[in-house]
């Protein structure tokens, strides 16, 4: 039989956007609980941000060793050890999740975890099949926090074929069989998100022999072309096969491997590897656990439906994270789920006026080397708002410290509201891409215009000049200019 337990907040999910709301409500002096039936932490942690980025930069090591910029210095090709970088790797997850979700439920009395798939069986009340057997909660308030999940293309054959998903590199979570024991001699990667481009230029610089498929005319949509084909450009030259146009006819296995049929640009080709990869985007986690049933609303893409207090249809049932998808302009991303699940908690506890989202500036970051970062609008988006915009695009090769360190690769773009000069996008493909984009995200924020760019004084040499250089060139030719001269 199962217990009921009482609850000021009861949230389903225990990921990154799940537990900045529990530890709010703490603040706010009410009880939390979260549920979750994979492991704490969720998709970040565990098989998400962390586990990739641990990866790839072991994979640049491994790529610079071999191919040094500097004259005088020699190329060195490091012996790779998959299975010693995976326990490392697994080692630092543990770490870091006792540290920074563990350690955080030592305090019972102010978060609560409970083990098991949720679902809701009324507006107030969840059920979770937890390992002692189900047990009841009954929140005052809901949170769903339940994350996303791969998409799985309608492909003919792949349930009948292994593939790997953007779970591969679960740590700790592998009764689900996801993890990638051994490194594929070959690896076919379907996708051209930001997914598919870092872990395929991560593989490939460890050795595996990598070809990226999609079915859009470049990788990337949705980002700006310059960026797009600048970064093909770069992975090309690593020896990394991108196939953009692909029609997708089917999969089957093949020896060892897979075999993957598809019609590339009128002709009929097979492609094999060792071992498939599909990562073909993420779609939120909002099957089954019975929100239709209690009136919460899902968009066209299944996303949980809010408002700009993260309020679903249901008043005292609030979403935020990964599930709401691209609702209220919200993007996947754990900050953005961390930033959210705070102001969920705070409208659904405080009792104070709710506080709503900003979803305008996201900076983003695509850990591929050299990164991409973006923030704000791309061209065609602004467009698309109806702002009749300026945009210039410039190569990395005009930055004084991309010269210093010899890696000029990549550009910088930049797009205004012309009739304000009010920068309303920045997209860049360099080196600390990653770093440079919140000075840009800080002047989005602050409505700044080209001359605050070009007004600040920046540090000699980095590569945030690059905004500045950027910002100049609508009026001056940025080839022609002295050192930090303006
Ligand atoms: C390979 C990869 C790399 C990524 N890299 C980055 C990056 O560099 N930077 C970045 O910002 N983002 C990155 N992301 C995205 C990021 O991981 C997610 O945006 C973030 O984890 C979302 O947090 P969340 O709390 O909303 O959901 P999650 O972290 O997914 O947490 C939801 C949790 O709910 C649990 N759950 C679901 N349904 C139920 C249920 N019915 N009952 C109980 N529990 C349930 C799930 O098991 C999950 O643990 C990456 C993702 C992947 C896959």
């Amino acid at each position: 039989m199962s217990t009921h337990e009482s609850y000021d907040l009861v949230i389903l999910g225990s990921g990154s956007t799940a537990f900045a709301a529990a530890l709010h409500a703490a603040e706010l002096g009410k009880s939390a609980v979260m549920t979750e039936f994979r492991t704490v932490g969720g998709t970040c942690a565990n098989r998400g941000c962390l586990p990739s980025k641990n990866l790839i930069e072991a994979a640049r090591l491994v790529y610079d060793a071999a191919h040094p910029r500097y004259p005088g210095l020699s190329p060195v090709r490091m012996p790779v050890n998959w299975a010693e970088l995976v326990a490392q790797k697994d080692e630092i997850i543990r770490e870091y999740r006792a540290h920074k979700y563990e350690s955080l439920l030592d305090e019972p009395e102010r978060i609560q975890i409970v083990s098991g798939q949720a679902k809701l069986l009324s507006d107030h009340e969840v059920e979770v099949q937890s390992p002692d057997g189900p047990r009841r909660l009954r929140g005052s308030q809901i949170l769903i926090a339940t994350g996303s999940q791969p998409v799985l293309p309608a492909v003919p054959g792949l349930s009948d074929v292994a593939y790997l998903t953007s779970d591969l590199l679960s740590s700790d979570d592998d009764p689900w069989g996801t993890e990638l024991r051994e490194q594929p001699r070959s690896l076919l990667i379907l996708g051209g998100g930001y997914i598919s481009l870092e872990l395929g230029q991560m593989f490939a610089r460890f050795g595996t022999e990598v070809t990226l498929v999609t079915r859009g005319r470049r990788i990337l949509s949705g980002y700006e072309p310059e960026i797009a084909e600048a970064l093909t450009e770069i992975l090309q030259e690593e020896g990394i096969r991108i196939l953009t146009g692909a029609q997708v006819r089917g999969v089957e296995r093949s020896g060892e491997g897979v075999a993957l049929s598809l019609k590339l640009h009128g002709s009929q080709q097979t492609l094999s590897a060792e071992k498939l990869l599909v990562a073909t985007g993420r779609r939120p986690n909002t099957q089954e656990i019975g929100l239709e049933q209690v009136g919460v609303e899902l968009d066209p893409a299944g996303a949980v439906r809010v408002d700009r207090t993260l309020r679903t249809t249901v008043p005292h049932i609030w979403a935020a994270g990964d599930v709401i998808g691209c609702e209220t302009g919200s993007q996947m991303a754990t900050p953005v789920g961390a930033h959210d699940g705070k102001i969920a908690a705070h409208n659904a506890l405080s009792g104070e006026p709710p506080r709503e989202v900003d979803h305008t500036v996201i900076p983003r970051t695509i850990f591929t080397d050299p990164q991409v970062a973006v923030v704000g609008l791309t061209d065609e988006e602004a467009v698309a708002a109806g702002i009749s915009c300026d945009c210039n695009t410039i190569p990395l090769s005009v930055v004084p410290r991309a010269g210093a360190i010899r890696d000029t690769r990549g550009v910088i773009k930049m797009v205004l509201d012309a009739s304000t000069r009010r920068v309303v996008g920045v997209s860049m493909l360099g080196v600390n891409a990653g770093e440079v984009i919140h000075e840009a995200a800080m002047a989005l924020r602050f409505g700044a215009t080209t001359d605050d760019f070009i007004d600040l004084i920046h540090v000699y040499p980095t590569m945030a000049e690059a905004l500045k250089l950027v910002a100049l060139s609508f009026t001056k030719d940025v080839n022609r200019l002295s050192c930090c001269a303006t």
